[in-house]
């Protein structure tokens, strides 16, 4: 700006307000706001100015224009108004960097406006004296930002490093107060550290959908931190955290390391997890690490004392290495052959032909008896994602009248757009559930079709994991193995006799959770 003749600076009897609170502050003061306010009244008061208008920028931790609405619109409000006094917090809210808000000081002092800062009221900006000063006291503003952002920085990242917990506890633990090098931040807390495992080892066991685990769950008395009951959202989220496999992740710098709080799920539930949610798994899946050479391993039970019977490998009189399933328990059921285990359970197999009345009807009855319990969900998802498309066109509106200072829109920006973000998370989330059953359905289907197929044989020719999913499928609660009479009450629990009833319409419904598995 060229010297022009100075206009001279007027004290008026009326007064902008302008605040600024950051993002971080907001975080450790929700009142900051109106505290930089009670402030700056209070100045007025004493100098007996009207407070005409008050602009507050929050949450903007960065000096640039456009991410700060308000002091824009204040700007262009002093343009237009001139006789009219300026009173900010102090020079550190009016701007950080000292060169953009010694420009708009220039352009307040040539307009005539007198601007003060409440807690420096003595920084007087119509003398050349009171101007040095407030370029003072902006440079210190800068370089105390500057520091503290540098500080806090290289401690986050330090502690990052450390493998100390960056936030609030996620559920199943708390935070400790700690600076000891070395220990962690967070522990398991118990009640909810036991709810959090049991979450993740019954979607990891298979037998149910994580929404029906949630069910369970919140049965079982899980909640969140505020004490409400979690939203399937929240709950998928839970189950792809890796703090609890004792992992710390960090969204800045996009990383994830070993933390040094204690883990409170196995990698391996946390794994499987993993691939069930990310469906590269089937629900159903066995969730013991599988060992070829043993697919009957823990699906076979000691008829005598119920135990999931182990798989090893010994050797016998000749030196020669057997497998052999056994008992570790009572040791009722021991040596007992693989070969024999696979003949006997092949033979079963063979005797569960499905009737053809089953084959031919099963899979139409099943897909009507579906559509009468869920309803056409794929028409559901559709309706739901133009609600989430329509929900987040009128919350980019609002951004964008926030952004153009629309009057009407900025005072009630906030509720407004945690009101939008509130409805946009829980569309996605009845979206996520929606497109769980849909997959069932598919999945249901498929494993209907594979019916027809020659159960024995497929067994016989399947990898282990393909083995042990018809396995837990076909009776999901294993077989009783006896020492002499091998396979016992097979039929019981058995699908096909359940198919078989509830076709012939003995049985209403069949607990759809049974089938979430496709075709192998
Ligand atoms: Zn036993």
């Amino acid at each position: 700006m060229k010297k022009k003749q100075r206009i001279k600076i007027k004290v008026s009897t009326n007064a902008f307000l302008y605040l600024r609170v950051s993002t971080e502050e907001q975080a450790r003061d929700t009142y900051a706001l109106e505290s930089q306010q009670r402030d700056c009244r209070r100045l007025c008061q004493e100098r007996g100015w009207t407070v005409v208008e008050v602009f507050s920028d929050a949450g903007f931790s960065a000096w640039a224009d456009v991410e700060r609405p308000g002091f824009l619109r204040m700007m262009m409000a002093i343009r237009t108004t001139r006789d009219v006094n300026l009173v900010f917090y102090d020079y550190s809210r009016f701007g950080r960097k000292v060169l953009p808000a010694l420009k708009a000081f220039e352009e307040l002092d040539g307009l005539g406006v007198f601007s003060i800062a409440a807690m420096n009221p003595l920084v007087d900006c119509m003398t050349a004296a009171g101007r040095t000063a407030r370029r003072d006291e902006l440079s210190k503003a800068e370089d105390f930002s500057d520091q503290q952002s540098e500080k806090t920085s290289a401690r986050m990242r330090a502690s990052f490093e450390e493998g100390r917990w960056g936030r609030p506890a996620p559920l199943g633990y708390q935070n400790v107060k700690t600076k000891i090098k070395g220990q962690p931040n967070i522990v398991p807390l118990p009640g909810e550290a036991e709810l959090v495992t049991k979450a993740f080892e019954l979607v990891s066991a298979g037998n149910s959908r994580p929404a029906e685990v949630l069910r369970t769950m919140t049965a079982m008395g899980l909640r969140s931190k505020k004490g409400n009951a979690l939203t399937a959202h929240t709950f998928l989220k839970l189950l792809r955290n890796p703090a609890y496999i004792g992992m710390v992740h960090s969204d800045k710098w996009r990383e994830t390391r070993p933390g040094l709080h204690q883990p409170i799920v196995s990698e391996n539930t946390f794994r499987n997890v993993q691939l069930i949610l990310k469906g590269k798994k089937p629900i159903a899946a066995p969730y013991q690490r599988n060992r070829a050479g043993f697919p009957l391993r823990r699906f076979f039970h000691c008829s005598e004392c119920g135990t999931p019977l182990t798989g090893g490998r010994s050797k016998s009189a000749t030196g020669k290495k057997y497998d052999y399933y056994n008992c570790y328990k009572c040791r009722a059921v021991r040596s007992l052959p693989v070969e024999k285990a696979a003949c006997d359970f092949a033979e079963l197999l063979s005797r569960l032909q499905p009737t053809p009345m089953l084959m031919s009807e099963f899979p139409a009855i099943l897909k009507e008896e579906w559509a009468k319990r869920t309803g056409d969900s794929a028409a559901a998802i559709a309706k739901l994602k133009m609600d989430l498309r329509e929900r987040r066109t009128a919350r980019e509106k609002l951004f964008e009248k926030y952004l153009n200072d629309d009057r009407n829109v900025v005072p009630i920006f906030e509720s407004m757009n945690r009101r939008f973000e509130e409805q946009i998370a829980g569309i996605e989330a009845q979206i996520e559930e929606a497109e769980m059953a849909r997959a069932t359905v598919e999945e249901l289907m498929e494993f209907s079709k594979s019916l027809l197929v020659n159960i024995p044989e497929a067994w016989r020719r399947a990898d282990v994991d393909q083995k042990q999913r018809v396995q837990n499928v076909l009776f999901p609660s294993g077989l009783k193995y006896h020492p002499e009479k091998g396979i016992l009450n097979s039929d019981n629990d058995c699908l096909f006799n359940q198919l078989e009833a509830f076709v012939s319409g003995k049985v209403f419904m069949v607990r759809p959770e049974r089938f979430e598995l496709p075709a192998y």
